[in-house]
């Protein structure tokens, strides 16, 4: 481990004094802070946050995310506070250093695997900053490190952690080399007897194998010389924890995984990645099914490059990655790769505006492979997110839509204590429903045994399951309530008729049901409690399905009509029928019945569908004001209209609409009123006063 001022002779390399400067004292205060303190392995703690902010200056990531990684763990581990680093260095090292800090407070506690994905989203979504994940990650990677040092029983857990939780992200990120670090650091410490054998393995058959990766390195170096491609070919080695994890999820044995030879062709444009492809393919025959394009197609966290695999010259295998030398940064780096070669003094937005177009060159590739929206949704989980991780109180990890509230919450845990739900805990603390959650809370929602959903809760509930489930509640307690109801009009009706509700057979609704078209006897109820059905003409019904055959009678009694069923029942436009008028009624399907005259022409054209005519009278009770059309024909003078009115009005009938022919200078001319009369006899009345009017030539009524 070098020391710290041949640390900051290196740095200097792409920092400015000024930077190095602010380094020195930002090591110097975290070194007192941390005075007293040792690592495991006996070394001053200082080393570690030094080491840490190394790994960070190789990136060549800004002096904010150096200085905040020699002071990354002053607030953990001593009694430094955010303000006094914010005071010493500034209010966004202190946010960095805060960043890093509560990521290291939560805690990963279960071994399910969706869990750990879970996890992984929790923290990129608690870094708003992706600096604070790139600090986190190189202490992970200097922990793993010297991970030697510390007692097997933690040893295991550590690795075990960064095997699921750690090693992901950075593959997510495209941090490839600390990616494979990572997981072969673990391998080592989580399965030592395993990794121990497969080393030992590795390195036998090295020997072997270098004599076959010398003889085809230099076959391709000729031929790409030959073919005018400037190049730098590799062999490659996978690491050691991709071939334990290809042994084993693909059942190969060692010796099979192991038969692959990887070389990697480094060239000076993209151009030229083609170009070399060409080449190999005309050297080796490429295996049909393995060449990706992954230049014109990247992969989602940008990797750039061309693969492909060839049949070698022993019958082996051949992989072969073939990129560009910006192309095999990200490949290395990934987000990192934008901080290599940025000038020192960027601030932080302009740092942020730069990450943003490194993010948006990518998405400008992606879409041209029409393959962005999959890009951006992963994107957005990473690092802008619209998610929320939340605990339940026993360390399960939730996500939920940003905005989610504690309702969302306790729908996504079981719609019971959805259903159920009163109050809510949010760490520890007694909150309103409506509180909107953060990322990190633990969350505890208190139920009551008789509790239910309250409608005002869709008004803020942001996650379709809770929407869903609140409104089918809702609507299930609505549907309750109007079957109760249903069942005690039928009854009543059915007692009327001098039959009862016991009497239906379980055969009778059936065929009701199936002729109504619809899926059960509640639903028939139901409609009858809302109304949408009359409880009267559903009565008649079953009783008329309890005597099967076409000559029976039709059951005793006509249905009544009050003018006062709501929906239930209608009355025809055609004939507008009113009370006095011999009426008809024809079932109409699913809804009710609409009333007809018994002259009406639709009612002739029904005499056919017996089935659906239905005996009804009215109530000679009725007082609703009903409408009817009548026709005049009168002498065309001046006043005539006035006159007319005056008389409907004076025989207490409202005027719903008038037409009047246009004036064609004829002596007689035709008028035509909807009027709202009580019954028969109002119209009766009103038609005898109109006679008396002198231009009043004829009255007829109107019907259909
Ligand atoms: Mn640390």
């Amino acid at each position: 481990m070098e020391t710290a001022p041949v640390l900051f002779k290196e740095w200097s390399g792409y920092l400015k004094p000024e930077d190095i400067s602010q380094l020195q004292s930002a090591y110097d205060f975290s070194e007192a802070a941390h005075e007293g303190q040792f690592r495991k392995s006996g070394e001053p703690y200082i080393s570690h946050p030094l080491a840490v902010a190394n790994i960070l200056a190789q990136w060549h990531l800004d002096p904010q995310a150096l200085t905040a990684a020699l002071l990354h763990d002053v607030m953990e581990d001593t009694a430094v506070t955010k303000t006094e680093i914010s005071r010493n260095f500034g209010k966004p090292v202190a946010e960095l250093v805060d960043g890093v800090s509560k990521l290291d407070k939560i805690e990963f506690e279960t071994q399910e695997e969706a869990q750990a994905e879970n996890f992984r989203k929790m923290l990129l979504a608690m870094a708003r900053d992706v600096r604070v994940i790139l600090i986190k990650l190189a202490d992970r990677l200097h922990n793993m490190r010297t991970l030697e040092a510390v007692e097997p029983e933690k040893r295991r857990r550590v690795a075990r952690e960064t095997l699921e939780i750690y090693a992901p992200i950075a593959n997510r990120l495209g941090l490839n080399a600390i990616f494979q670090e990572l997981e072969d650091l673990s391998f080592a410490h989580v399965f030592p007897e395993r990794y121990r054998v497969l080393a030992r393995a590795v390195k036998g058959a090295r020997g072997n194998r270098r004599e076959v990766v010398g003889k085809v390195l230099d076959a391709i170096r000729r031929k790409l010389k030959a073919g005018g491609v400037e190049a730098q070919v590799h062999g490659r080695e996978k690491h050691l924890y991709s071939i334990y994890r290809k042994m084993r999820e693909k059942h190969l044995a060692f010796a099979q995984v192991l038969d692959v030879f990887g070389f990697r062709i480094i060239v000076n444009d993209v151009a030229a990645c083609y170009l070399a492809l060409g080449a190999l393919h005309a050297l080796y025959k490429p295996i049909p099914g393995k060449f990706k394009d992954y230049i014109a197609i990247p992969k989602a966290n940008g990797y750039q490059s061309l693969h492909t695999t060839l049949f070698g010259p022993l019958g082996s295998p051949l992989e072969i990655q073939i990129r560009t030398q910006e192309m095999h940064k990200i490949a290395e780096a990934g987000v990192a790769s934008h901080w290599l070669y940025k000038s020192s003094d960027t601030s932080l937005s302009e740092l942020q505006k730069k990450t943003h177009q490194w993010l948006q060159s990518l998405l400008e590739l992606q879409s041209q492979s029409g393959d962005s929206v999959e890009f951006l949704e992963h994107l957005k989980v990473d690092l802008f997110p619209d998610e929320i991780y939340v605990f339940t109180p026993r360390g399960r990890i939730l996500s939920l839509p940003r905005g989610a509230t504690a309702v969302d919450f306790a729908y996504a845990v079981h719609t019971d204590i959805g259903n159920r739900c009163v109050a809510v805990k949010i760490n520890q603390e007694l909150l309103p429903l409506r509180t909107e959650l953060k990322t990190g809370d633990r969350v505890e929602i208190i139920t009551a045994a008789h509790a239910k959903p309250n409608p005002s809760w869709l008004n803020f509930v942001v996650s379709a399951k809770a929407r869903s489930r609140i409104r089918h509640f809702l609507k299930t307690m609505h549907f309750q309530e109007s079957v109760q109801l249903g069942e005690r009009l039928l009854n009543q009706t059915l007692a009327a008729l001098g039959s009862s509700a016991a009497a239906i057979s379980d055969a009778q609704w059936e065929q009701l049901t199936r002729e109504a078209g619809v899926k059960s006897k509640q639903e028939i109820v139901s409609d009858v409690g809302l109304g949408k059905r009359l409880a009267a003409v559903v009565a008649r019904k079953l009783l008329s399905l309890a005597a099967p055959g076409p000559h029976e009678a039709p059951p005793p009694g006509s249905v009544v009509i009050r003018g006062s069923e709501g929906v239930a029942v209608q009355y025809a436009h055609c004939c507008k029928p009113i009370p006095g008028d011999p009426i008809v009624g024809i079932i109409s399907k699913g809804q009710g019945i609409v009333i007809h005259t018994h002259d009406c022409p639709v009612i002739a054209r029904g005499r056919n569908d017996p089935e659906r005519m239905l005996d009804v009278s009215w109530d000679p009770e009725t007082r609703k004001p009903f409408d009817v059309s009548i026709k005049l024909v009168v002498a065309n003078r001046r006043g005539v209209l006035a006159k007319v009115a005056a008389e409907i009005a004076e025989a207490g009938s409202n005027i719903q609409n008038v037409a009047i022919d246009p004036e064609d200078g004829s002596d007689y001319t035709n008028m035509l009123f909807t009027l709202q009369v009580q019954n028969r006899l109002h119209l009766a009345g009103i038609v005898r006063e109109l006679r008396r009017i002198p231009e009043v030539a004829r009255i007829t009524r109107v019907k259909g």
